[in-house]
């Protein structure tokens, strides 16, 4: 891997790819700055070597210029963040936008507009990388977040930099990973919860060759109990799934991964947060009833599986933690993961509802490590490898 310490940036001009796609509220603030903080280590460090930095980033999904999805909206904030001037230019690529970047001194740092006003940008464009290219002598991607995409300014760009490497983010990200993927310490438990087994068989399959543990929860508990022969009630579940589902179970018996599912269930007499509530054996939900978390006992035993291992992933919610009154087994297998840590496991949590559950419910302090990037997360889960990655081999 190559690293921001391989490179001396004095006097050097980084171009960076940052992923400042935040959500912006109404009046076009930031309301949740998470992204931009998450760059800060990255853009300090090559400032306090005496580089400068040009920021390119998307934002939303223009489908052309929209004033709306401007970086220039987002500059005052990512000065203020950063805690040093930041100026803006209008364009990303072209004349002008080079000629700014060639006039910015040691320590400068200047935000370039929306790289998605540019269809080339998605399309993975050559010339357009090319154009990219010329705003700097080194090239960094922090983009954890689009790392998955081939786009010029995540992946096709790196080929024009002799130097070129991870930002911090990155590479804490891809070293989070690893911890779980090849080099946890053993017992090693995945989580996994949300809502279909469809979504998920890529990320259930390569777990199983690194896990020694995985928990199955949410939506994905009823395709199983329904394959064992149980009763789903209203619950979600996927029928044509049933086979596969025992499939792995089988999968999973050869290759020593032990499987757990929820003893019991929290059932709801409707999909709502204001539903009437029960508690019903796993393979008992009756007709009118459907499964929505995880049950009291389930969550004992999750909490005596979760404290003995010392790599955890999380992945998707154990139940409909929209609904506060179904958010307990999310709670509690957050909370158990939070004790887990303390006693000194390596925690990751990624990849979409989990983060934002750890979040919604304050564990985020309890957590080792939480993932900033959704769909980056799961393909690296998948076992595939990253284009953003690879291309700075
Ligand atoms: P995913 O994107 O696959 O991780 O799924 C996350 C979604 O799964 C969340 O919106 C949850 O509300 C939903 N979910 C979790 N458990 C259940 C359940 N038992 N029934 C229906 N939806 C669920």
């Amino acid at each position: 891997m190559r690293t921001l310490d391989q490179i001396n940036f004095k006097d050097q001009r980084a171009v960076i790819r940052v992923d400042f796609n935040v959500p912006l509220n109404e009046k076009l603030e930031v309301t949740d700055p998470t992204r931009i903080q998450a760059a800060q280590p990255t853009i300090q460090h090559i400032l306090a070597q005496g580089g400068s930095c040009v920021l390119i980033s998307h934002l939303g999904r223009p489908k052309a210029k929209d004033p709306k999805l401007s970086l220039g909206n987002i500059t005052n904030t990512v000065a203020e963040i950063l805690g040093v001037p930041v100026s803006f230019s209008e364009h990303c690529v072209g004349s002008e936008a080079e000629a700014l970047t060639a006039a910015l001194p040691a320590g400068g740092v200047l935000l370039m507009e929306n790289l998605r006003f540019h269809e080339e940008e998605t399309k993975g464009d050559l010339t357009f990388a090319e154009q990219l290219s010329n705003l700097g002598t080194v090239y960094v991607n922090d983009a954890f977040g689009t790392a998955h995409r081939a786009h010029a300014s995540t992946t096709i760009m790196a080929q024009f930099f002799e130097k070129k490497c991870f930002g911090k983010l990155l590479e804490k990200e891809v070293l989070a990973i690893e911890k779980v993927m090849s080099n946890g310490e053993a017992p090693i438990l995945a989580i996994l919860g949300g809502a279909k087994v469809s979504s998920k068989i890529t990320i259930i399959e390569s777990l199983l060759d690194k896990v020694d543990h995985l928990i199955i929860g949410g939506g994905m508990v009823y395709t199983f109990t329904k394959a064992l022969g149980g009763k789903v009630g209203n619950s979600i579940c996927e029928p044509d799934f049933c086979d596969y589902a025992l499939e792995l179970l089988d999968k999973a018996k050869q290759k020593g991964v032990e499987i757990h599912l929820p003893v019991d269930v929290v059932a709801g007499d409707a999909f709502s947060n204001d539903a009437e509530q029960e508690v019903f054996d796993v393979m008992e939900i009756p007709k009118g009833w459907e499964a929505m978390d995880a049950g009291p006992k389930s969550c004992e035993i999750f909490d005596e599986l979760i404290l003995k291992c010392k790599t955890i992933l999380w992945n998707g919610p154990m139940g409909v933690f929209e609904f506060p009154n179904f958010a307990m087994g999310t709670i509690a297998v957050g909370e158990s993961i939070g004790r887990a840590t303390q006693k000194g496991a390596f925690s990751l949590v990624g990849g979409g509802d989990s983060v934002a559950a750890v979040k919604q419910f304050g564990l985020e302090s309890k957590i080792s490590y939480i993932s900033t990037g959704g769909g980056a997360m799961l393909e690296s889960l998948e076992g595939k490898t990253l284009p953003g990655i690879s291309a700075l081999d």
